[in-house]
């Protein structure tokens, strides 16, 4: 056998295992009409499992602002902006970061995930404590683990188990990192920032949020610094351009000292090529639609509390609603029930979410017809019940 032979070899048997378990992923051919309607095997759904909160992966301005950011500076960045410079459309988009999120300044890197794995090891370090939330995005915790810090996960929103920890673990260290997704991304909830924020001070720990799901959404699409009214002064807001904002790539927002130093230290921002053109420019127009629209940021919301309101489920606190199902084959029976009568829903499962707890994660659009909404909500419901009278 040739070592080319032992690689396909092990390669394969690791797929087998996954497909007995049902864990096998596969990318269907999908191609997007509209910011809901998909073509699939030239059959036509309604997508429920999209991140483009607000439609504007498909928004004609955004498009128009893409193509012109391209026709004015190229396809690509062809390099690292340390290396290359920045073009105007950069400062602008930091600036317009800056400004929703009420920070000194902002730094736009590669993408959420480079981010995460980019600024978490450039600020913390092997002596140093990290305390995350269990349910934190997989991209938070490969940055802990990157930072070589002491890691301690507490209980989802468990205030009390964080105390705990914060109590027993924080003064053996250097400094320390409490890090949080703001909204969380398979269970739609919101971390209690509030909160989170006056434990960080009482334990002289620096809090980060990740409001990949947040901006564009919560807060009047400022975040989850901004829920019911507030002003949160979270020192380190991170997130996405990938998602409500329709574009693509990451940011960081917070004081001068701190983005100058990610923009000297960050392997992910040093070492890898600037974001095209083309992605910049549509990110700036988004971020220009959310202040000038205020409606139309609400609507996700409003979308996935009918949803929630139809099923009887807690009140939706974001754009996403999670139908824990738990079994994982039971989740993907769910899926393709939906997906016969014309929805897509992503079912989830482990290792993206805990064992036993997978589920459908239903993500509303500014764009779904409330006609639709309701439709999902009385087949999910008939799922429930036929599913149960099985059991
Ligand atoms: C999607 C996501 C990211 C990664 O962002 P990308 O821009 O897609 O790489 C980071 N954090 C959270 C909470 C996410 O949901």
């Amino acid at each position: 056998m040739t070592h080319k032979d032992s690689l396909a070899e092990f390669a394969t048997s690791k797929l087998r295992v996954l497909e007995r378990r049902n864990l096998r992923r596969r990318i269907v051919e999908t191609k997007p009409e509209s910011a809901v309607e998909v073509i699939r095997d030239g059959k036509r759904f309604i997508s429920f499992s999209s991140n483009d909160y607000l439609g504007f992966a498909q928004h004609p301005a955004i498009i128009a602002a893409a193509i012109e950011a391209t026709k004015e500076y190229g396809a690509g960045s062809g390099a690292s902006r340390l290396v290359t410079g920045n073009h105007p459309l950069f400062s602008q988009l930091e600036q317009k970061l800056a400004r929703l999120k009420g920070t000194d300044d902002a730094v736009v890197i590669g993408s959420g995930y480079l981010t995460n794995i980019g600024i978490i090891p450039t600020l913390i370090g092997a002596q140093d404590i990290i305390f995350a939330d269990e349910l934190s995005h997989a991209c938070i915790l490969s940055g802990n683990r990157l930072s070589g810090a002491t890691e301690y996960i507490y209980r989802h929103n468990d205030l009390d188990h964080l105390k705990e920890l914060l109590s027993q673990h924080r003064t053996e260290h250097r400094h320390a990192l409490l890090v949080s997704d703001g909204v969380f991304s398979m269970d739609g909830d919101l971390a209690p920032v509030a909160a989170l924020l006056e434990l960080a001070e009482e334990f002289d720990t620096w809090l980060m949020t990740d409001d990949a799901h947040g901006i564009g959404v919560v807060g009047e699409g400022r975040g989850s610094c901004f829920v019911d009214g507030e002003h949160l002064q979270v020192p380190l807001q991170m997130g996405t351009l990938s998602k409500a904002i329709g574009s693509y790539g990451g940011y960081l927002c917070a004081s001068q000292p701190v983005i100058d130093f990610i923009r000297t230290r960050s392997r992910s921002f040093i070492y890898s090529t600037g974001l095209p053109p083309s992605a910049v420019g549509a990110a700036i127009a988004a971020l220009d639609i959310i202040s000038e629209e205020p409606d139309l940021v609400k609507e996700p919301i409003r979308k996935a509390r009918i949803f929630t309101a139809a099923l009887n489920l807690p009140e939706a606190e974001s754009a996403i609603v999670p139908i824990v199902l738990g079994d994982t084959e039971r989740t993907m029976s769910a899926a393709k029930f939906l997906e016969n009568e014309g929805y897509l829903v992503v079912p989830i499962r482990p290792p993206t979410v805990p064992n036993g707890t997978s589920r459908l994660r239903v993500a509303f659009c500014a764009a779904h017809d409330d006609e639709d909404v309701n439709r999902l909500a009385e087949l999910v419901h008939s799922f429930l019940e036929h599913d149960s009278a099985e059991r």
